[in-house]
């Protein structure tokens, strides 16, 4: 035993003996049974009692004495080392628990990160994916700018540069809509409108031919109003007008068959009273 901390001393022989107790026992049978209880019924009566106070100085042998003492010293150093071993395994078992709980704390924390790692990948390989995907659309981006740039999507007019067919044709819309339906009769909307174009012409062209039914229709009115009365001829005759003449309905029986899509017919529709606004002074004259 090193000297840490306090350091060990023998204490003074003061222990009385029973000596009626020590009659009762039988040390071969302590020995036979190895009765560790009576052991330590007695340890300390033996190793602090004072055997020459106990048996007298001059009875014994002094080698015997010496012999006692020696036993007794022996037995309470051993006492000591017993109890500082006790005391250092209690003072590491301590710390042996405090390094478990530690350990299981830390694996806790472990399977914590572990989990967000783990959803951090995912996120990521998430992000990844949608980055790729952006790569892909910007390189397609630059594609179609270069196009535009080097001239590709080209207006013929004013000779701006587009991105894309759609934003040329747009622009045509916008900016050239009467050069636009001649110059590209394929474009979709401009092949729409050349479609829109035909069907108007073929609409205008019966729209003449009803017009000239109508002026003889109004002729033979008026000579009929003629010979009544003069006053009901004026008044015919201002309420005379293609308006009141024609419906919807007069307008897809004079397109007949033609017309199927609803939109074309209602696009007609608008262009024949836009006709019709101009040609109105016409009919009443
Ligand atoms: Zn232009």
């Amino acid at each position: 035993m090193e000297s840490t901390g306090s350091r060990f001393l023998f204490q003074k022989r003061n222990e009385k003996i029973d000596w009626r107790r020590l009659a009762g026992l039988d040390i071969n049978r302590i020995a036979n049974e190895v009765d560790v209880d009576a052991i330590q019924e007695n340890i300390a009566t033996v190793t602090y009692c004072n055997i020459e106070y106990e048996l007298g100085h001059d009875s014994l042998d002094p080698n015997f004495i010496k012999l006692f003492r020696l036993a007794q010293l022996m037995i309470e150093y051993l006492l000591h080392c017993q109890q500082y071993l006790q005391a250092s395994l209690e003072e590491k078992q301590n710390t042996i628990n405090l390094v478990t709980e530690h350990i299981q704390a830390v694996q806790q924390q472990e399977a914590a990160t572990k989990n967000e790692l783990n959803l951090r990948n995912e996120m990521y390989k998430k992000l990844k994916k949608e980055f790729n995907k952006a790569k892909v659309q910007i390189a397609d981006y630059q594609l179609m700018i270069r196009a535009g740039a080097s001239g590709q999507y080209k207006c013929v007019y004013c000779n701006k540069s587009f991105v894309s067919e759609f934003y040329l044709s747009s622009h045509l819309q916008r900016r050239h809509p009467n050069e636009s339906q001649k110059m590209f009769p394929l474009s979709p909307t401009s092949l729409y409108n050349s479609q829109v174009q035909n069907e108007i012409n073929v609409v205008r062209e019966r729209l003449l031919a009803t017009e000239a039914e109508l002026i003889a229709e109004k002729q033979k009115i008026k000579i009929i109003q003629n010979e009544s009365c003069q006053r009901d001829e004026d008044l015919v005759r201002d309420d005379f007008t293609y308006e009141g003449l024609l419906t919807i309905d007069d307008y897809v029986l004079i397109m007949g068959g033609v017309m199927t899509d609803k939109e074309i017919v209602q696009n007609i529709i608008e262009i024949v009273n836009e006709e019709m606004k101009e040609t109105k002074p016409l009919m009443k004259r």
